[in-house]
């Protein structure tokens, strides 16, 4: 599946509910997986691949091992821990880390593809991981996470990224320097 990049504006979407039990999220599941593997990525949301529906894949365990989970209708109930501020990268952003400041751990509920309720929680890699996928389905891209001195930076390090051609998954910039933190 064709990955969806900034400024591309289906990306600032509100995502809707999917039906719960809908037999053909499992098939949009498997392609979002597919392409998230195929980019490296740790997680994906369906409006990532053009379809405006809360559904989002993450799979943050180890590089050599696939452990994915599907998320329908995920929604974060409680988020806690002192914030803390660290580099993202985003298939829909490519070329680019931007520096986004959140509360480490998340507590998220969700059903599986077939309708069940479950709940998952966790700090780290999963806790970001979570949110920012979670931010997707609201139609919140890294760009709109970042503070406002960071958004500004981080634009036109995107805008050159673009220019030297960067490709999703692609989060080591091709220019270095334009892509330095600002602290
Ligand atoms: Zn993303």
């Amino acid at each position: 599946m064709k990955i969806v990049e900034s400024p591309d504006p289906l990306l600032n979407q509100v995502s809707e509910p999917c039906e719960l039990g809908d037999k053909s999220l499992k098939k949009l599941a498997k392609q979002m997986e597919k392409t998230m593997y195929a980019t490296d990525g740790v997680g994906i949301a369906a409006p990532q691949v053009g379809v405006l529906k809360r559904l989002i894949v993450i799979d943050v365990s180890p590089e050599d091992v696939r452990d994915p989970l599907v998320l329908v209708n995920p929604e974060i109930i409680e988020l806690d821990g002192e914030p803390e501020t660290e580099g993202e990268g985003c298939l829909s952003c490519p070329g680019v880390t931007v520096a986004i400041t959140r509360k480490p751990w998340a507590k998220v509920r969700y059903y599986d593809l077939k309708g069940e309720e479950w709940e998952i929680e966790g700090d780290g890699l999963l806790g970001r991981c979570l949110q920012h996928e979670i931010d997707h389905l609201n139609g919140i891209t890294l760009f709109e996470s970042a503070e406002p001195r960071e958004r500004i930076r981080a634009l036109k390090a995107y805008e050159e990224a673009r220019r030297l051609g960067a490709k999703p998954g692609d989060t080591a910039p091709a220019c270095a320097e334009a892509n330095r933190m600002v602290r």
